[in-house]
Parts: structure tokens; C-alpha cells; sequence
């Protein structure tokens, strides 16, 4: 991890005269100059749509963005077939919610988890017009998913099962293969979130077992507007597609069409083909370190923060479950989480405040807004530091 560093343009950056310290990586990832570059070759070399032209920039456009897919499948131990590209994490949950609107009925349920993003609960709520029930499994009081509520919520009329692998605000990892399980037994159709989890630990759709798996580029390395869907064969076939138009058809006639195959069928209209071919850097970027290296570096540092924030009178930290993510949520007494983050910002130092894209977990929690420091693979021990000094220096401010 020494090196690393070197490789991210921004993080020369001075912010307010001090060295930028960016720790709001469950938001959005830096980018290493090997992902911008390959976008401005793309861009300056090969530039041409994609699956249509017989020239050549066309298919040297149509070879790179097609061996992203397959990077993508081998990162996830997944078939190339069953990886659907989109926007982000959000249109991903959105393709899912869309296809199964026709065949949802009146009475049945969908089952999620109260530490949801919004984008896991927002699309959901649509079925509610259709008669569909939405159920929130709770929490315990170390941020983990309460699992013997999750298994009374789950039953015969669950059709759905959707839930995050790591909380972005609790950090809390999920038991997903044990999850799959009790949403299989019921029948029920088993998404994840991957928001969180894929960028930062090793993912094997095949050992979780799940049908869906929904994340996105930009929070790990690559750029923004790419968003992945995993989807096993079968599951993916049995789904209507969301986006209509060019390119996902096989046949259109003036009454009817034929769908392409699975996954081009969810593909409609010409795609983010730079970007992607960006994440496809990424991807070779997070190989060439080595998942093993990044989990065990994000162990080490929050295992760091974790033991320099738990003595600072008047702070809590929201989420301890054992197994958790390097996202780290507190609170400090007396203070606003936005003046948290505008002191730390003054020196330099990027943290998110606010309700994190989860205020039903926000109510849960009895709070309306909290602080997140959350860490990457090019963050080190002397920026926790200057994060502890500086929470230090907003007691001090504030007399708390
Ligand atoms: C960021 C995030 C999302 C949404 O990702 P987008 O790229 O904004 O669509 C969904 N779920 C979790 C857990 C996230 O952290």
C-alpha cells in the first residue's frame, strides 16, 4: 500500500493551505491516473458505438467494453452473461423494482432492513400501489441485523428479500449466504445490496448464492455513471426488461418485438461504453493491488480509528458489530454534525454529516443526522491523526 498515494492526482491537493484528507470514500472513490487515462484514450483512440459498426473503431469499442463485462464477472466468480451494466446502484435496484411491477400481486411482501439506503427502499415503495407490503427487519443494539426477526418476517407470502451487504452508515456486514437461505426456503427472490461490499472485500455471487447483486464503479476507483447488475442466468431470464429501445431487440416489428438475449436485454440505447471501459481500469487496478491487501489494510486502519475515537468524551459511535466494514458513524455531544464537517473541513479534512441516504435508519437510531469518516485503500494512520486532532479541536470550540 506504500505507494499507492502517487497514483491519485487529488490527493496533491491542498485544501484551505492543508494537504488534502479524504475520508468520505462510501460516497465516491478517488480515481488513479490509470482510469483517467484510459477514458481520454478512449476518447482520443477509439471512440465509435458500440455492437453496430462493422469498422474497426467500432469493434475495438465493442472488444473493451465487452471484456469489462467479463473483468467484472471473473471479479465476482460470476458468467459474463449475468452482468448488466447501468448507472449506479441505484438504476440497478430501480431495473429490478420496474421488472417485477407486473408481477407482483395485491398481499404480497417484500422484505428489507431498516439500515437500507434509499435506494433499496424508494423503488420498493412503488408496489405498495400494486398492493405489495414492505417489512423492515430491525437491528440490535451493536448495529448487526436482528436475524430472528428477519426469519419471522420472511414467509410464504414473501416475494422478495433486499438487503444491503454492508451498511454505509453502521458498517455492519450481513450474513448474506445465511439470508439467501431463509429467502430461498420461502420462495422469495434474494437481491443485495453491494454498494458497500464489493468495493471492499472479496464477493463470490456463486458462494452467496443470491439472485441479484446491485453496485457501482464510481465507489471503487472507477468513474461515475457505471453502475453493475449481477443477475444469475435464470433469474435474469425470468425478468421483463426495464429500459425499452435500440439495441436490447433481436427483432422489432410494428406490433412486437423480440427481446435480445440476457444481458444486452437490459441494455437499451447506446451506453456509457468510456466509462465503462474506465471501470474495466479500476478493475485492473484493485486486481493488480489485491482484495486480500485492501481487506486487510481497511482492517487495519479502522480497527485504528475505532481505538482512537472510543475515549473521546461525548462521542458515539454508531454500529460495533464485530463484523463491519471501515464505515464509521459517530455522533459528538452537543455538536451539529455540520459543524462537525465544516471545522474539519477548514483543515482539510473531507468527511460526510448529514442523514447518509438513510433516515428510516436515522429514526431507528433516534437521531436526525450523524458524522461518517469511511476509508479506502490509499488512506493511512497519520490522516486518522489529524481526524482525532481535529475532532478534538471542535470540542474545543464548542466548550464540549
Ligand atoms: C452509495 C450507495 C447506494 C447508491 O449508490 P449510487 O451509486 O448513488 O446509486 C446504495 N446503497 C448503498 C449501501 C450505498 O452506499
Amino acid at each position: 500500500m506504500k505507494n499507492i498515494r502517487k497514483d491519485f492526482p487529488i490527493l496533491k491537493r491542498k485544501i484551505n493551505g492543508k494537504d488534502l484528507v479524504y475520508l468520505d470514500n462510501a460516497a465516491t472513490t478517488q480515481k488513479p491516473f490509470q482510469v483517467i487515462e484510459k477514458i481520454t484514450d478512449y476518447y482520443s483512440n477509439h471512440n465509435a458505438n458500440i455492437h453496430r459498426g462493422i469498422h474497426r473503431l467500432s469493434e475495438e469499442a465493442t472488444e473493451e467494453y465487452e471484456e469489462t463485462r467479463s473483468k467484472t464477472a471473473k471479479f465476482l466468480n460470476a458468467n459474463t452473461n449475468e452482468i448488466v451494466f447501468t448507472k449506479n446502484t441505484t438504476e440497478s435496484l430501480n431495473l429490478l423494482a420496474y421488472s417485477v411491477f407486473r408481477t407482483l400481486k395485491k398481499g404480497d411482501e417484500i422484505v428489507l432492513s431498516i439500515m437500507e439506503h434509499h435506494s433499496n427502499i424508494v423503488p420498493w415503495q412503488m408496489l405498495i400501489e400494486k398492493g405489495v407490503k414492505l417489512k423492515f427487519t430491525d437491528i440490535n443494539g451493536d448495529g448487526s441485523l436482528n436475524i430472528n426477526h428477519l426469519e419471522k418476517l420472511v414467509t410464504k407470502k414473501t416475494k422478495i428479500v433486499s438487503i444491503t451487504q454492508t451498511s454505509n452508515v453502521l458498517g455492519t456486514v450481513n450474513p448474506i449466504k445465511e439470508i439467501t437461505k431463509i429467502a430461498h426456503d420461502a420462495g422469495a427472490i434474494m437481491i443485495v445490496d453491494g454498494a458497500q461490499s464489493v468495493p471492499h472485500m472479496s464477493v463470490n455471487v456463486k458462494k452467496l448464492g443470491c439472485d441479484f447483486l446491485a453496485f457501482s464503479g464510481h465507489k471503487m476507483l472507477g468513474p461515475m455513471g457505471v453502475g453493475l447488475l449481477y443477475g444469475c442466468e435464470d433469474s435474469l431470464r425470468n425478468i421483463t426488461p426495464f429500459l425499452r429501445g435500440g439495441d436490447m431487440i433481436k427483432e422489432v416489428h410494428q406490433q412486437e418485438t423480440v427481446w435480445n438475449d440476457i444481458p444486452w436485454k437490459f441494455e437499451a440505447g447506446t451506453p456509457n461504453v468510456a466509462d465503462v471501459i474506465g471501470f474495466g481500469a479500476a478493475l485492473d487496478y484493485i486486481n493488480k493491488i489485491g482484495m486480500n491487501n485492501i481487506e486487510t489494510h481497511e482492517k487495519m486502519l479502522t480497527k485504528y480509528v475505532i481505538q482512537q475515537l472510543i475515549p473521546i468524551k461525548g462521542l458515539t459511535i454508531h454500529g460495533t458489530s464485530r463484523k463491519r466494514g471501515s464505515a464509521v458513524s459517530f455522533s459528538l455531544a452537543g455538536v451539529h454534525p455540520h459543524d462537525v464537517a465544516t471545522i474539519l473541513d477548514s483543515e482539510g479534512i473531507a468527511i460526510r454529516s448529514g442523514h447518509l441516504c438513510a433516515q428510516p435508519l436515522m429514526e431507528r437510531l433516534g437521531v436526525s443526522a450523524v458524522s461518517r469518516a469511511s476509508f479506502y485503500l490509499y488512506n493511512t494512520k497519520e490522516e486518522i491523526n489529524k481526524l482525532v486532532n481535529c475532532i478534538e479541536k471542535v470540542k474545543n470550540i464548542f466548550r464540549v
